[in-house]
């Protein structure tokens, strides 16, 4: 069996859904687990919907479910031309069941409400998809990942229970493959032991085309992309960018840890355990080779790849008496920034200061330096850009340091990291 994940960019509108059917026509006959997304920025929607419920902002909450509704309905109209098809009596019953919420009472647990509105992207999605599929002729059916994904309690962060995600997946989603070609299920959602829905982080879909693959010891999985495979660099930030055709399981950890957002970070380690290859394809040029991430390290050399963080500021810590950084400092400062949820990209220390590198859109410089006054004096650097280089040579460090001021610099064998600003 093998597993495909189309993201929220693959089913934007009525002609991205068409061509998810053609892709799956290329592989007639063989058992295909599609894991989906919501379609284009339903997430975000949708988050901007709970924020409504929070707010107690009812004629902002329907405004925002009206939008979302009308945008499914338009698509299901391109799509099925037919109007009495079931499927939109049931997307009718999600919106309504979705504005009657707003009456209930709001938790006083966001992340759970978070979750039990947020997860609806992804069934509607999914229930558009595999109506699709079968009026296109596909032996397809649905899968309700809520019934098979089984998570600890952690809402809007859910840790997954292995065991009984995998005892779930054999007995209540394997044997349906006797019936249909394909199941149709969605990403980023699970359940706890009580039954609630949970969601994985954002950008999950990736992880729970990950834990398929890994419980039903799939042949390879398949995320398929609006890009011909991983880049070496954003092309955002970076022109030439050269397609990696192939890198093994730990270059694509060490890359997603730097930042590299192609795949989500937590989808590699199942696959690993199990040696099961991922490709990342396009859905544009679906016959076009892609990448191949898998266990050889042999190839993961060639090409140097870049990771840009902007906006980044560097902060540095004294201890008032100026006395040496030790142990105890550390342990200290790195509570007060775990208090915080502060994410730290980079760090340093010399014998009289410690400095780390923090995203700025996350952080208030003030909070810092109120934050640690009592015992040591914070400086700060902000308009700062981080960037990392894989397998990088003297070209590469020229290339990226053109005009720019390096702040600092750290290297190993394989890696450069450098704060840079641009030269004033
Ligand atoms: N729909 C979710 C998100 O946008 C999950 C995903 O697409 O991976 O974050």
């Amino acid at each position: 069996m093998k597993v495909f994940k189309f993201g929220g960019a693959s089913v934007k509108d009525a002609n991205a859904v068409r061509n998810v059917s053609d892709i799956l026509s290329l592989f007639d006959g063989e058992k295909i687990t599609v894991v989906v997304s919501a379609m284009g920025k339903t997430t975000n929607k949708l988050e901007e919907v709970v924020n409504a419920s929070a707010n107690r902002d009812r004629k902002m909450y329907m405004a925002l479910v009206d939008d979302l509704y009308d945008f499914h309905i338009k698509l299901l109209g391109e799509l099925f031309l037919e109007k009495h098809y079931a499927i939109y009596n049931l997307i009718d019953d999600i919106f309504e069941k979705l504005r009657d919420r707003y009456s209930e009472t709001f938790s006083d647990n966001y992340s759970f409400e978070y979750d039990q509105i947020v997860s609806l992207g992804e069934v509607i999605s999914s229930h558009i998809l595999a109506a699709f599929l079968f009026e296109k002729g596909h032996s397809a059916g649905w899968a309700d990942a809520r019934k098979l994904i089984r998570t600890n309690n952690l809402y809007q962060e859910g840790n997954v229970d292995w065991a009984k995600t995998e005892e779930l997946i054999n007995t209540r989603f394997l044997p349906a493959f006797k019936e249909f070609d394909i199941q149709v299920t969605q990403g980023f959602i699970g359940h706890t032991p009580e039954g609630f829905t949970t969601t994985l982080g954002r950008e999950g879909s990736d992880y729970t085309a990950g834990i398929f693959a890994h419980c039903t010891n799939a042949e390879s999985v398949t995320i398929w992309k609006d890009v011909p495979g991983m880049l070496n660099a954003d092309p955002k930030w970076f022109d030439n960018t050269i397609k990696l055709d192939s890198i093994s399981f730990k270059e694509a950890i060490e890359l997603s840890y730097y930042g590299a957002s192609v795949i989500h970070p937590k989808t590699i380690k199942p696959l690993q355990n199990k040696g099961i290859p991922l490709y990342v394809k396009s859905f544009i040029n679906p016959q076009a080779e892609g990448t191949t991430i898998q266990a050889s390290t042999a190839k993961d050399h060639l090409i140097p790849s870049f990771i840009f963080k902007m906006d980044q500021v560097l902060f540095s810590f004294t201890t008032k008496d100026f006395s040496f950084i030790v142990e105890e400092n550390l342990s200290d400062i790195f509570n007060r920034l775990s208090s915080i949820n502060a994410k730290i990209n980079l760090m340093q220390n010399s014998a009289l200061d410690f400095s780390i590198l923090l995203d700025r859109s996350k952080v208030n410089p003030e909070n810092i330096i109120e934050l640690f006054k009592d015992s040591y004096t914070v400086k700060y650097n902000e308009g700062l850009e981080l960037v990392t280089i894989r397998h990088y040579d003297q070209e590469t460090l020229d290339r990226v340091t053109d005009n720019k001021d390096i702040l600092l610099e750290q290297k190993t064998r394989q890696t450069a990291r450098l704060v840079m600003k641009d030269k004033g």
